[in-house]
């Protein structure tokens, strides 16, 4: 039986897409050959690269406004680096909003590039909150923000404006929910959590930011390189690309990220209504900072908490597990996971009530 997958990533992907990606293993367009055995240079490739990169930006909404979308190995942590590599200049500064564990590892790698400002940060409330009144300085080569902290279960719900380029890590909530995301310089996002397997990161960035800094890139790390080469610098995570235009796909025909929002807002209120309402969980993010994705709860009184595991096992659930450094559990709703799922796991959380 088909588990209720609330793992944070890799995570759940759409049904039609795993039976689709798997029938290509076997059989990729009826060619005869598997999508492993072929040339990434194949005419039958290169028009999947094609369409998930122009698949990207019309979901986005930014197909002809000089963005370029990549699809480059080496997950999300690899942009930690790459994006000061390309947009820090050699005497530059660049601005960052610490809001949990990867925004750190960001922060982290750009401190090894040259000044890296701190806008604010939430970690010594253990990030359950973002923080909302900062300053970018104006001269900044760009402020670097995380939309969703997959760890800590929050969400950016309003961004700065600023003239200074933003860039954000979108992994865990890309293709989630409507935002303008021409306001945004450059996003980047590691497929695992809301658009296909490990192994490929989507990055979406404008042009005319490229090219400023006056440092020698190495090629690999080079986005305009990527640019120029149509994402095929070097072999492409071929299977991985496949599968995320699948998803993608899936999503454009569902009627794209408004008719995703609603059924996200939907999982999310539903969840959040029972965390709230039943007297034996608590949510650990502050309200109004709650992700729609990652919601994270703990029982009040860890007593119960051998009960409550064995009965969400039972009733088919899995990944539910919090990480460790915040304990309790964490319900990752991504694009994927029905809403028949989280009505589930609420029934579970009523039954260990009723059972108390
Ligand atoms: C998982 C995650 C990362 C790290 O992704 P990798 O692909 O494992 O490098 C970075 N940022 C966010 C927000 C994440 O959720």
């Amino acid at each position: 039986m088909k588990k209720h997958n609330y793992s944070a990533g890799p995570c759940i992907l759409p049904q039609e897409v795993f039976e689709k990606s798997a029938q290509a293993v076997l059989n990729f367009n009826n060619s005869g050959l598997s999508i492993l055995e072929i040339s990434h240079r194949s005419k039958d490739f290169v028009a999947v690269m094609d369409e998930a990169r122009a698949l990207a930006l019309e979901l986005l909404g930014l197909d002809g406004k000089g963005y370029q979308a990549l699809f480059l190995q080496g997950g999300a942590s690899m942009e930690f680096l790459r994006v000061p590599y390309n947009l820090l200049k050699e005497n530059g500064k660049a601005s960052y909003l610490d809001t949990g564990t990867w925004a750190a590892g960001a922060i982290k790698e750009a401190k090894a590039f040259g000044e890296t400002l701190v806008a604010a940060s939430s970690k010594e409330e253990n990030y359950n909150h973002i923080p909302k009144d900062f300053q970018i300085p104006a001269d900044a080569n760009y402020f670097h923000c995380t939309s969703n902290n997959t760890i800590f279960g929050t969400q950016m719900k309003s961004f700065p404006n600023t003239n200074v380029p933003v860039v954000c890590d979108m992994s865990s909530d890309i293709f989630s929910r409507q935002l303008d995301f021409s306001k945004f310089d450059l996003i980047y996002a590691g497929a695992q959590k809301n658009m296909g397997p490990a192994g490929v990161t989507l990055v979406v960035v404008k042009e005319a930011l490229l090219g400023k800094t006056g440092r020698n890139i190495p090629s690999i790390l080079d986005y305009e390189k990527h640019i120029k080469a149509e994402s095929m610098y070097n072999t492409p995570a071929v299977f991985a690309v496949y599968t995320s235009l699948l998803t993608m796909q899936w999503l454009k025909n569902l009627g794209g990220i408004p008719a995703i929002e609603k059924i996200n807002e939907a999982k999310a209120k539903l969840l959040y209504a029972e965390i709230d309402r039943n007297p034996l969980f608590r949510g650990t993010a502050v309200a109004e900072d709650r992700s729609n994705m990652n919601a994270t709860f703990l029982l009040n009184d860890e007593a119960h908490a051998e009960v409550f595991d064995k009965m969400w096992k039972e009733a088919g659930i899995s990944g539910l597990p919090g990480h460790r450094s915040v304990g309790g559990y964490r319900a990752s709703m991504y694009n994927a996971l029905p809403l028949e799922s989280v009505e589930v796991l609420v029934d579970v959380m009523q039954k260990l009530e009723k059972s108390i």
